[in-house]
């Protein structure tokens, strides 16, 4: 068999067919995947720290030797298993204890070279290691991977030892080098320094020197912000060519809608709303994100862009991720519409309409006859078919995922897509992260709105929190209170909503109206409750998360978050938005008794930013990139050991570098970029289609 990266790792020395299986649950099925598969961590064994200095509290690697091991039950816990081992050095000794892992016995043989990993604590008078990370030394082989060097620490299921997966890497490098050739171009990693992928490769696993590891990791970082970047540049080169609609801008409709408005716009979005005109304006199809916190007034901006496209005599879908905010925009656009020309037809496409209005508004869309449908995913279905479809706009994008979002534009030629969303991330990011898309953002709040107050309460003291809303409810202000779940879950220990409505309605809020809303009810009780609410009928919604985005209730002034450590801060950012929406002072209430540290953080950044954008960073740094995006909808999945976050300078040179060579080379047809492209379609399949279509 023919020697390259391809070549299935069963064919390496060390793994046979079985072993292989094991390595294919890690996903590693090529010699490629096993020398991308890179290490989780690494540890300075050059030299090692000798027992007697080691410290209370400190986390160390020391090299120790077996001397006697023991087993014992828990004396406080029946049928606890516990593992001892004494350990030592020249200069002292210490224990290690493992917990439950019985097994684990056999392996410390008196005598035998350990490393271990781990943090010291002082228990009954002496130091121990709390079920340290262990690897043992029982020859040569290994201590030339494993001691002596910067060590790769590498995540792996039970069964695969750190050694033999040294070993096995070790192997591929040995065996494959010269089958490893660099795909970038020359003049790329030149301009850039960036380490050949041979050398990178090397020392991402066994570095000299953390200065050559730190120059490997750059090298692999760059390599997957590129291929990450390229089909992004190629997408928005290709739409750049295409000719789409060039709207009218200007005109009668859109100066009188913005006359009627019942306030001025601010500075924000008029900037906003000129750089939408001139994308619409110009025959390129628009490719538009627009940021905003929530409450800064992406409505409006959007209906503004509708407005241009049907005065052209142009259709408009207008996409949202709940019914109940299809619905609410579906009166607010009318209303505001429909005051300044009443020959507009607006539409509601939404999954709960009944099937004869469900074909007759089909129809209408088909026929042209309506000018904006403002729905759910609904609209993406088969059956919706327009007549001439001019604009897009995508309320809240990060409920929907790419697939979705991609569906919409094949129902028009290059008609405009405007996405909007009010989880903002940093702007570098977000023009690279959508590379294909042009970002705006609007930046500030309409004035006159006061931060929303934002305070914590234990489960013990919640009542403070109910008196406040009901300080508020006396004034005439209304309040939601929101719960994790419908259900108790006697797993999770969640209240429900259902519950505590029942016990609030005929306790702590008796004096007042309360209502129930949650996804289980059907569409037109949700519809009710809503109405009920809107219309000041009802005093306090109980609700579970179905409110979270985009509802739009100026006079309700508090919100109670009941179990806010379930939620995730995106999300409680999100529901804080549903107050504060007028001039009064509003209030964010978190119920929690905090829970696991990560929880802890969430809610304290709650507590101290306000701004959507530092929160949306915040929930960034916790996540990460991959969790905070949804790994499918960015592809940041793709990114192994790249982050966006740490590497946003590397990432702005990928994507200068990758925008550089699409423009000269699109279809990668030059001889220098047939490695690459080749490298290109391994990664993304779907590539090839995209350039043939082109
Ligand atoms: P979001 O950006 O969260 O979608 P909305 O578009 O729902 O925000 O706007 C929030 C509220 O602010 C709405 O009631 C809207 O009418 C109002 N609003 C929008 N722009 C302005 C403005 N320039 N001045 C005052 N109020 C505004
Ligand atoms: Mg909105």
């Amino acid at each position: 068999m023919e020697k390259s990266l391809v070549t299935p790792i069963q064919y390496l020395k060390g793994i046979g067919p079985k072993r292989a299986k094991s390595f294919s649950k890690l996903g590693i099925n090529t010699i490629e995947d096993l020398l991308y598969y890179f290490p989780r961590r690494y540890e300075d064994r050059t030299k090692f720290i000798s027992i007697s200095k080691l410290q209370e509290g400190q986390t160390y690697t020391i090299k120790t030797q077996v001397l006697a091991k023991g087993e014992r039950q828990s004396f406080r816990r029946k049928g606890f298993n516990i593992i001892e081992v004494a350990v030592g050095d020249s200069t002292g000794k210490i224990f290690c204890v493992w917990f439950n892992q019985p097994y684990l016995k056999e392996y410390f043989k008196v005598g035998l070279t350990l490393i271990l990993y781990g943090r010291i604590e002082r228990y009954a008078g002496r130091l121990q290691m709390n079920s340290p990370e262990f690897e043992i030394v029982s020859s040569k082989a290994d201590e030339s991977l494993s001691i002596g060097r910067i060590t790769p620490i590498y995540s792996l299921p039970q069964g695969i030892t750190q050694r033999y997966f040294r070993q096995i890497i070790k192997n591929a490098l040995d065996g494959y080098l010269p089958e490893i050739n660099d795909f970038l171009p020359f003049d790329i990693r030149s301009r850039n320094n960036l380490l050949n992928l041979a050398v990178s490769l090397i020392n991402i696993h066994f570095p000299d020197n953390l200065k050559r590891q730190n120059e490997a990791y750059r090298r692999l970082s760059f390599e997957e912000f590129f291929l990450f970047q390229l089909p992004l540049a190629f997408r928005k080169l290709k739409k750049k060519e295409k000719t789409g609609i060039s709207h009218k801008v200007d005109g009668e409709l859109i100066n009188a809608f913005i006359e009627g408005l019942p306030f001025r716009l601010t500075l924000a979005q008029e900037k906003v709303i000129e750089e939408i005109k001139s994308d619409m304006v110009k025959p390129p199809a628009m490719q538009r994100l627009l940021q905003g916190d929530v409450g800064s007034g992406k409505t409006v901006v959007a209906t503004i862009a509708t407005l241009i496209a049907i005065q052209g005599g142009h259709q408009v879908a207008f996409m949202v991720p709940t019914e109940i905010l299809a619905r609410q925009h579906y009166s607010v656009v009318s209303r505001q519409v429909l005051g300044i020309r009443d020959d507009i037809k607006i539409g509601l496409l939404i999954s709960s309409i009944n099937k004869k209005e469900k074909e007759k508004i089909y129809r209408e869309i088909k026929e042209g006859k309506v000018d904006l449908v403002i729905g759910t995913h609904s609209l993406i279905e088969e059956s919706v078919k327009f007549k001439h479809l001019g604009l897009i706009v995508i309320d809240e994008q990060h409920k929907f995922g790419v697939g979705q979002r991609a569906l919409l534009p094949a129902k028009g030629t290059n008609p405009d897509v405007l996405i909007m969303t009010a989880t903002p991330i940093p702007r570098t990011l977000a023009i690279t992260l959508y590379g294909d898309l042009d970002v705006s953002i609007i930046n500030e709040l309409p004035p006159g709105r006061l931060p929303v107050k934002t305070m914590q309460f234990s489960e013990k003291n919640k009542s403070q929190a109910y008196e406040i809303a009901k300080a508020q409810l006396r004034q005439g202000s209304q309040a939601y209170i929101v719960y994790p779940a419908i259900e108790e879950s006697y797993v999770l220990d969640i209240l429900g909503a259902k519950k505590m409505y029942n016990e609030l309605k005929s306790g702590e809020f008796k004096e007042f109206k309360l209502g129930l809303i949650h996804g289980r009810l059907k569409q037109s009780e949700q519809d009710e409750i809503m109405l009920k609410f809107k219309q000041k009928e009802l005093d306090v919604l109980v609700s579970t998360t179905v409110l979270e985005v985009g509802i739009d209730i100026a006079n309700a002034t508090c919100m109670i978050v009941e179990g806010a450590e379930r939620f995730g801060l995106s999300q409680l950012h999100q529901l804080r938005g549903r107050v504060g929406r007028g001039r009064q002072e509003s209030f964010c209430m978190l119920i929690s008794d905090a829970g696991t540290p990560q929880a802890k953080v969430r809610l304290a950044a709650m507590l101290k930013y306000n701004d959507g954008f530092r929160v949306a960073e915040e929930d960034l740094k916790i996540r990460g990139p991959g969790e905070f995006f949804g790994l499918h909808q960015s592809g940041l999945s793709e990114l192994k050991i790249a982050n966006p976050l740490t590497q946003m300078q590397l990432l702005k040179k990928a994507r200068e570098e990758a925008i550089k060579l699409i423009n000269i080379d699109p279809c990668l047809g030059l001889r220098q970029n047939v490695l690459l492209k080749e490298k290109l379609l391994q990664r993304f399949p779907e590539y090839d289609k995209l350039m043939l279509v082109g």
